[in-house]
C-alpha cells in the first residue's frame, strides 16, 4: 500500500481513505493513483511508526514540501498528523502544507485549527463554490447545510494560527461562480486558486 509518495516537487503522505464528503469531481471516482503512485488505496490506516519508517525511503532534500492530502480527508486523523508533522520537523525545515475540505471541525465536533498551530506551515482549503446551497451540490457532505459555514469558520481560525492559508476552486462551477468565490475569498483576505478540472 502506499503512504507516502512524489508527484513533481512535493511528497504527499496518504494517512487515510475516509472522507466525510462525495465531491463530484473527486479523483478517487477516476484513478486509484496519482503521477507513478501505486494504488492510494489502503489496507489499513497506517500507524505514526509505519509512516516515520516509511520516511526512511525517502530523501526529503529532493522535494519543495511535504503535503498531507488524501485518498481522503487528512484532518479526519488530525491527531497524526500533528504526530507526523512534529516528527518531520524533528528531522527537516521543509515546509509542511495539509490540503483539506475543512471539514475538521464538525468531524471531531471541536475547534481543531489551533491543534496545527506550529507544525503546520501551510493550509489549503477546498472551498468549492460561493455559497451554500452550491457548496452542498458538488461537495456533498455528509454533515449537511451547517457545513460550509464550518468551513468558512475553520478557515477563518486558520488565518490566525498558520502563516500561509489558502482556498481552492474546481473550474466545475461556472464563471460567475468562480468570480463570487473570488470576491469571498478576498473579502476573508485568503488567496483563492481556481484548479481544473482532471
Ligand atoms: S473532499 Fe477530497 S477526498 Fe473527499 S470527496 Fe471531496 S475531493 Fe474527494
Amino acid at each position: 500500500m502506499t503512504i507516502l509518495y512524489d508527484y513533481e516537487d512535493s511528497l504527499y503522505i496518504n494517512l487515510t481513505n475516509k472522507c466525510p464528503c462525495a465531491c463530484v469531481f473527486c479523483i478517487r471516482k477516476e484513478t486509484d493513483h496519482v503521477g507513478n503512485s501505486d494504488s492510494l488505496w489502503l489496507d489499513h490506516e497506517p500507524t505514526v511508526e509505519e509512516v516515520k519508517k516509511e520516511f526512511k525511503n525517502f530523501d526529503l532534500n529532493k522535494y519543495e514540501e511535504i503535503v498531507f492530502c488524501g485518498y481522503g480527508e487528512p484532518l479526519v486523523r488530525i491527531n497524526e498528523v500533528v504526530e507526523v508533522a512534529k516528527y518531520i520537523r524533528s528531522i527537516s525545515n521543509i515546509k509542511i502544507r495539509v490540503n483539506t475540505n475543512g471539514l475538521s471541525d464538525l468531524i471531531h465536533n471541536k475547534k481543531t485549527a489551533q491543534m496545527l498551530k506550529d507544525n503546520i506551515d501551510a493550509v489549503s482549503i477546498s472551498l468549492n463554490a460561493p455559497n451554500k446551497v452550491k457548496y452542498n451540490e458538488v461537495t456533498k457532505p455528509k454533515f449537511g447545510e451547517k457545513s460550509y459555514e464550518a468551513l468558512l469558520d475553520f478557515a477563518t481560525d486558520c488565518k490566525k494560527y498558520i502563516k500561509e492559508v489558502n482556498f481552492s476552486v474546481v473550474d466545475e462551477i461556472n464563471e460567475k461562480e468562480i468570480q463570487e468565490s473570488k470576491e469571498l475569498a478576498e473579502s476573508m483576505n485568503i488567496p483563492l486558486r481556481v484548479r481544473h478540472k482532471n
